[in-house]
């Protein structure tokens, strides 16, 4: 069937920001297109899931245009520091913007591509993304939402039967074209290059965007939008923290002004409450390490502020920045306790239980995935040993957010480390077998139930 007429709407918003904001390109022409995973739950969101495969295929493995929607793919414009150092040669470099649509709550979404070809922004890139990378986001993606972190979600995934040569993988390698919808594609980074490059009108024009698209509000007003933005942001780093994740790539170019998690690389999740626990190889300082990703964050909201510079005055920008330490204690607090399944009690009482259990937690080097199992509710058991004891007091005096009679409970903690992930993409490497993918996905949604 085509889209669904009760939940489908096109936009094409994005092209009031004009022509300098993006390149219009094509997608690559794949010798293949095998669909290996769609998100048929996102993709009702947005009258979508009512697609035949052949026809997703056609949409999000050929890019055929949605009808409404734009009628050409947009690579994006941006700039960004990467990991510190300024880089005015960044942009769509194996992406683009294939579509807007708003959802069921009216959000204006874009659906943005990874791996669909070369683009004026490449640079020495292929273009193209690995099925591998493809499988790693769709399970990062998938993870994150069900333990209720704001986050981009992977809409499609699609083989396109190239062999790539990659040096942090097995090579050649096997490709693959993903589909994102994420609420927005609109970086720090891509007003860092309007202030690179002095652009005023341009800063103007993209802060009433964001305001109005993305956030719903009138005016062009810079300190409003970086409000919204250190809001939404130090809640994305408290999530972070509370789901043990560490995204590996926290650049600028990384970070959506909507605050929501997007673009996963060498993410991993920390098997252990280790502020040290590093996840991109090349990350050797340590810089986007698990428990330094709050300041990662924090820092890269001041690059925002520095880009809005040329709007406004320092002083209520300072302002606005320096609230995101106040912004994120308490939400990292709120995120640690709903994933303890507990009700908040006082702030006093809230912030001296998460205080207590991520001392337990790094000092006893238990598992996080099997903690939070084991707590959601109810208190640690005894074979945890006497170190739980002041944890144990404070847990038992905060009640229950929800039952612990899902199935999920009677089962073991789902988790995401990377020998798990290592597995699943073994089992597609050697034998195309996609069912420890598929189950594990089915499995990541049934933690997410259990736990909402
Ligand atoms: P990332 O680290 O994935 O956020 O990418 C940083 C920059 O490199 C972005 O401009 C990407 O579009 C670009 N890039 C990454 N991989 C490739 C590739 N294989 N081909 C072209 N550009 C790429
Ligand atoms: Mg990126």
């Amino acid at each position: 069937m085509a889209f669904d007429p009760q939940a489908y709407r096109p936009e094409r918003t994005i092209l009031t920001l004009g022509d300098a904001f993006y390149d219009p390109v094509a997608a690559a022409d794949f010798p293949d297109a095998r669909l290996r995973w769609r998100n048929d739950r996102a993709a009702a969101e947005v009258g979508a899931g009512t697609l035949d495969d052949g026809e997703w295929v056609r949409h999000f493995g050929r890019f055929a245009p949605l009808p409404g929607s734009l009628d050409r793919p947009l690579a994006l414009r941006y700039h960004g520091h990467q990991f510190r150092t300024y880089n005015p040669e960044l942009g769509d470099g194996r992406g683009f913007t294939f579509a807007q649509l708003r959802d069921r709550n009216g959000r204006l979404m874009d659906l943005g591509t990874k791996g669909s070809g070369q683009t004026p922004w490449s640079r020495f890139g292929d273009g193209r993304l690995t099925l591998k990378g493809g499988v790693r986001e769709v399970l990062a993606s998938e993870m994150l939402e069900a333990l209720n972190v704001p986050t981009s979600r992977t809409f499609s995934l699609i083989e396109t039967g190239e062999a790539l040569e990659r040096n942090d993988e097995p090579s050649p390698t096997r490709s693959a074209v993903l589909v994102r919808l994420s609420h927005g594609h609109i970086r720090i980074g891509t007003f860092q290059r309007l202030a690179y490059l002095r652009d005023e009108d341009g800063l103007r024009r993209l802060t009433a965007y964001a305001l109005q698209e993305l956030y719903g509000e009138d005016g062009d007003d810079p300190v409003r939008l970086l409000a919204l933005v250190v809001e939404r942001t130090a809640r994305l780093a408290a999530r972070y923290m509370a789901a043990g994740f560490v995204h590996g790539v926290l650049n600028t170019d990384n970070i959506n002004v909507t605050g929501e998690s997007f673009d996963y690389g060498p993410w991993r999740f920390a098997p252990t409450w280790d502020p040290g626990f590093v996840a991109a190889y090349f990350d050797q300082t340590g810089l986007y390490a698990f428990g330094r990703q709050p300041e990662a964050i924090h820092w890269n909201a001041m690059q925002l502020a520095v880009a809005l510079r040329p709007l406004v005055e320092a002083e209520p920008l300072i302002a606005e920045l320096d609230r995101f330490p106040a912004l994120y204690q308490p939400a990292v607090t709120a995120a640690i306790l709903w994933r303890l399944g507990r009700t908040p009690r006082s702030a006093d009482e809230d912030r001296a239980l998460v205080q207590e259990v991520e001392r337990a937690l790094r000092i006893t080097g238990v598992g996080i995935d099997r903690f939070f199992f084991d707590a959601f509710a109810q208190a640690p058991p005894d074979s945890y040993g006497s170190e739980w004891d002041a944890a144990r007091a404070l847990l038992d005096r905060h009640a229950p957010r929800a039952a612990r009679d899902h199935e999920y409970w009677r089962g073991s903690p789902r988790s995401m480390l990377i020998e798990e992930v290592e597995a699943i993409w073994h089992a597609i490497a050697q034998a195309d077998d996609w069912t420890p993918f598929h189950d594990t996905v089915a499995q990541i949604r049934a933690m997410g139930v259990a736990l909402a």
